[in-house]
């Protein structure tokens, strides 16, 4: 059975073109509860720890550095069927692929600077939200 929770992160990009509120907003307005979040910032060694599974990728250094070069905000979301619902929501990875009306087309800059991150899976939703998130900050 499919889990209800995910996590995001509205990214590096989109925190400083002051698009957060929209993004949260098309978040709420899509059935999503926010039970934990905060503005927060990586380190390059956290940003190269959160995307390991990508260390043997050709854009791992240069994703790094970016998701490192400025604010981000973190949550936790609740809704059925969390992590497809999200992905369906933010689009595909590369705006210009991604469907009309999702937050990536109308967020994102690039293929790398792409508005908001969203889990892929049930396992990496936990893990993710726990990188983040102690338990004292996951009250709900
Ligand atoms: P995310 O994990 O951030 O939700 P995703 O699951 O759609 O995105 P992944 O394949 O997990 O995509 O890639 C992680 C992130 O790495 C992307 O969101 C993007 O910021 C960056 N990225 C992915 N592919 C490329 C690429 N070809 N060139 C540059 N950056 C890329
Ligand atoms: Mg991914």
């Amino acid at each position: 059975m499919a889990g209800n929770r995910t996590f995001t992160m509205i990214k590096p990009d989109a925190f400083e073109a002051g698009n957060s509120g929209a993004i949260l907003k098309m978040i709420e307005e899509a059935g999503f509860k926010i039970v934990a979040m905060k503005a927060t910032r990586l380190t390059p060694e956290l940003a190269g720890k959160f995307y390991e599974v990508h260390k043997e990728r050709p854009f791992y250094a240069d994703l790094c550095k970016y998701m490192s070069s400025g604010p981000i905000i973190a949550a936790i979301l609740e809704k059925n069927n969390a992590v497809e619902d999200f992905r369906t929501l933010i689009g595909a990875t590369n705006p210009a692929n991604a469907a009309e009306g999702t937050i990536r087309k109308i967020f994102a800059k690039s293929i790398e600077a792409n508005a908001v991150h969203g889990s892929d899976s049930d396992e990496n939703a936990a893990i993710e939200g726990n990188f983040y998130f102690s338990q004292l900050e996951r009250v709900i």
